[in-house]
């Protein structure tokens, strides 16, 4: 069997295309322009690429972009104030944290500063809370996507097992709690589960969120499953040449698709659904701010 190959990057831009239409019908009916913060302490690159990628794309569906770039010395008083003036500030409907902040800067407690509706990560306690009692949230951006494509592909997931391999608060937990609320039998695996692999071949759903490259071969996959790669990692590619490298994801693509009924690409699976999730969550934020109707 070869997998159908689920495209991300297309998915991706119908979302996006439907989030200026609604972002433009603000504009024209209320006079809203939605806009999204973005705070980013230090010169971590791989975090100046996102951040560079989120600007451009707030701004590519209509919505006004506000980009805080800090010295990696920034103070923790200082930065809580910045996100003091954010919360308060009426233009901003959605405020990010680029993660990982530099180690003098405690995260939880700079994410728990955040108004819960401007948190459009859906990383605040609060809305960690909101989301395992099933009511309504900010839902984080990742697992939204994966949960939009599952739906994508296979309508209703109710009573299908899913097992989510990695347990991570912005991954890992949101993404099996999504999956409970729409009826899957939800396993999380983790370092520390024992026959990791017999665990994996009983999902229906199999979702990859550890950050080791290409650690789920197709011998661990049932065959027919839904395979969602979250994993982002970069590797030596002597083949392009010396020094050059090539990203892949945490499933070993090359044999699980020959195995599974679809599967996510990296790149172009699950990446491009977080920053288009993001901005649907930032419009989603300003109509709750104004008592509007949210999107669908
Ligand atoms: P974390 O490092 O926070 O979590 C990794 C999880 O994987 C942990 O729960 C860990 O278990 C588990 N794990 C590690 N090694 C193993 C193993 N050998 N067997 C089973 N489980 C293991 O990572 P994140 O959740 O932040 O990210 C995961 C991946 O997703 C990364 O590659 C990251 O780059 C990518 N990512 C992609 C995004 C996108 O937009 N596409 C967004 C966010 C992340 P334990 O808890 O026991 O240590």
């Amino acid at each position: 069997m070869t997998a159908r190959i689920i495209d991300g990057k297309a998915f991706a831009a119908t979302v996006r295309a439907k989030v200026a239409t609604h972002v433009a019908h603000l504009k024209e009916t209320q006079g809203i322009i939605p806009g999204l913060a973005v705070v980013l302490v230090g010169e971590d690159p791989a975090s100046q690429v996102y951040v560079r990628n989120k600007g451009k794309q707030t701004v590519e569906v209509g919505m006004n972009s506000y980009e805080h770039k800090l010295p990696a010395d920034t103070s923790e008083a200082e930065l809580l104030a910045l996100i003091e003036r954010l919360n308060t500030d009426p233009a901003v409907h959605g405020i990010l944290v680029q993660l990982p902040l530099p180690d003098h800067l405690d995260s939880d407690l700079v994410i728990n500063a955040i108004d819960p509706a401007k948190d459009v990560d859906g990383f605040h306690i609060s809305n960690v809370g909101l989301l395992g009692t099933g009511q309504k949230s900010m839902v984080p951006c990742t697992p939204l996507g994966c949960l939009m494509m599952l739906r994508d592909q296979l309508g209703s997931l109710s009573g299908l097992n899913a097992v989510v391999v990695g347990r991570s608060n912005i991954v890992g937990k949101p993404m099996a709690q999504l999956l409970l609320r729409d009826s899957c039998t939800v396993t999380i695996a983790h370092s520390r589960t024992k026959d990791i692999e017999e665990v994996c071949r009983r999902a229906d759903i199999l979702v990859a969120a550890v950050g080791r490259p290409e650690m789920i071969k197709g011998s661990w996959v049932k065959p027919g499953a839904t395979v969602i790669d979250v994993g982002i990692n970069r590797v030596a590619a002597p083949d392009k040449g010396a020094g050059k490298t090539r990203l892949v994801g945490d499933v070993e693509f090359a044999t699980a698709s020959e195995v599974a009924g679809a599967i996510t690409p990296v790149p172009g699976g699950v990446g491009p659904m977080t920053i288009a999730c993001l901005l649907a969550n930032t419009v989603t934020a300003a109509c709750r701010a104004n008592g509007l109707p949210e999107p669908e």
